[in-house]
């Protein structure tokens, strides 16, 4: 049985990862010139969380619907009012949330005319969806390739500018080490770019030595973003996850400090809760 988003969009893991795509966007939007976005493992891109597969898992309940009926302070709803909208406006502006958006939704809905998206996708019946949302906009192209033969075809972007978001299922094993090597082809090809690498937290030992690996590539830039809802058990549902990520925008690190605390507390399911940003490589902290 093949990986399906569906049970899983709209989680705390997805909250994590969407809003960071958001504020990095959000950040190569202050310059002119355009971008591209790159999503290696795009999913179908828009989730019907009223379908039974959604339902049965309810896991968008514990994530992006209790963040929508949060009350954040004004520092932190300023920080995630441009992805909070975006899923608000999906759903009509309403405050019920039905439809849910992925990664290449998410990263459309921050494009301007000038930006481009490649978004990928192997899986035929995750592709075919994908494929028929932007069947007529003409800044996406959708693929469907192996997520790491895509990254190789499409990078360097012509605009030399742009954001890679590499979110593999990790249903086979030898995915940290797949996504090692993904970030060192990606800086090979295209090494001002900025990368984010998804990852599950659930067997602390292998998030640790893939840190350790990713560390030694010799990259320059490297931040890691960690959200742990409770403590993670390798045999126990997803409670934890994390993002590198290379040439994160200037003082995301410090955004991403005030912002992890707090959706900690919110996830939080037991006292292993917190967030952990950290340079893996390069520079160091910046403060607020
Ligand atoms: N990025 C999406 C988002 O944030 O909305 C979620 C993607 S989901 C975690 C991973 C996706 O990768 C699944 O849709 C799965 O079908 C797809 N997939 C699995 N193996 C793949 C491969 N080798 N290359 C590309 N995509 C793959």
């Amino acid at each position: 049985m093949n990986y399906r988003h569906i049970y899983h969009a709209g989680n705390f893991a997805d909250v994590l990862k969407h809003a960071v795509l958001t504020l990095v966007v959000g950040h190569m939007r202050r310059k002119e010139a355009p971008f591209r976005i790159v999503d290696t493992h795009a999913g179908t891109g828009l989730y019907d969380l009223a379908s039974g597969e959604a339902e049965r898992t309810g896991e968008w309940r514990d994530g992006i619907g209790r963040l929508l009926s949060a009350a954040p302070p004004v520092e932190i709803a300023a920080m995630l009012a441009p992805y909070l909208d975006m899923v608000r406006a999906e759903n009509g502006g309403g405050e019920r949330i039905l439809r849910y958006p992925g990664s290449p939704l998410v990263a459309r809905r921050l494009m301007r005319p000038v930006d481009r998206l490649v978004a990928n996708e192997a899986h035929p019946e995750e592709a075919a969806p994908l494929a028929a949302l932007f069947a007529k906009d003409r800044q996406v192209k959708v693929l469907s390739l192996d997520g790491w033969t895509a990254l190789k075809a499409v990078l360097p972007p012509r605009e030399r500018r742009g954001v890679v978001l590499i979110d593999p299922p990790f249903e086979e094993p030898g995915e940290f080490e797949r996504l090692c090597d993904g970030l060192a082809t990606a800086y090979r090809r295209f090494a001002t770019g900025t990368v984010i690498l998804w990852y599950p937290i659930k067997d602390v030992g292998a998030v640790s030595a893939f840190s350790r690996d990713v560390a030694a590539l010799g990259i320059p830039k490297l931040l890691s973003v960690e959200l742990f809802t409770g403590t993670p058990r390798p045999d126990g549902p997803l409670v934890a996850t994390g993002l590198v990520i290379l040439n994160p925008p200037f003082m995301l690190d410090a955004k991403l400090a005030t912002l992890l605390p707090y959706l900690a507390a919110l996830f939080a399911r037991d006292e292993g809760a917190e967030g952990r940003v950290a340079w893996l490589a390069g520079e160091r902290m910046t403060s607020a």
